[in-house]
């Protein structure tokens, strides 16, 4: 299928918000900074682009429990993610934790692990 000068456009852009960005983000959230470079993108364009830089191999999924699906840059480098239980965004946390030792059973493979900081970010403990 041919894509239109716009929707290539579109895609770039989301692309772009995607590499600026230094924290998961949902559909939404990504709308919110599509916007401010393009007011005109609608929310159904955006699902339609994500979708395809996911299948184009360019976005990785993040799940938090109970949220909706966040994004991310594929093969970003080996890190975890803060969860903010007050605005609920989710920001990158870089490095890892080499003092747990988890108690797999030998005869398990493991192929990683997944590991979320939970609490509240700058701009919400400043609220309290
Ligand atoms: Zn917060
Ligand atoms: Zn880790």
């Amino acid at each position: 299928m041919e894509k239109s000068p716009r929707n290539t456009k579109q895609r770039r852009t989301l692309a772009q918000v995607f590499a600026g960005a230094d924290q998961p983000l949902s559909v939404e959230e990504a709308w919110v900074r599509v916007r401010r470079l393009q007011p005109r993108v609608a929310l159904g364009t955006m699902y339609r682009n994500v979708r395809g830089l996911l299948e184009q191999g360019e976005l990785a999924v993040v799940h938090f429990p109970g949220q909706a699906a966040r994004y991310e840059l594929e093969g970003k480098a080996h890190h975890h993610h803060f969860e903010c239980r007050s605005c609920n965004q989710a920001f990158d946390l870089s490095g890892c934790t080499d003092k747990v030792r988890f108690k797999v059973p030998r005869s398990f493979k493991v192929h990683g692990h997944e590991i979320i900081v939970y609490g509240l970010c700058a701009k919400c403990a400043a609220k309290r």
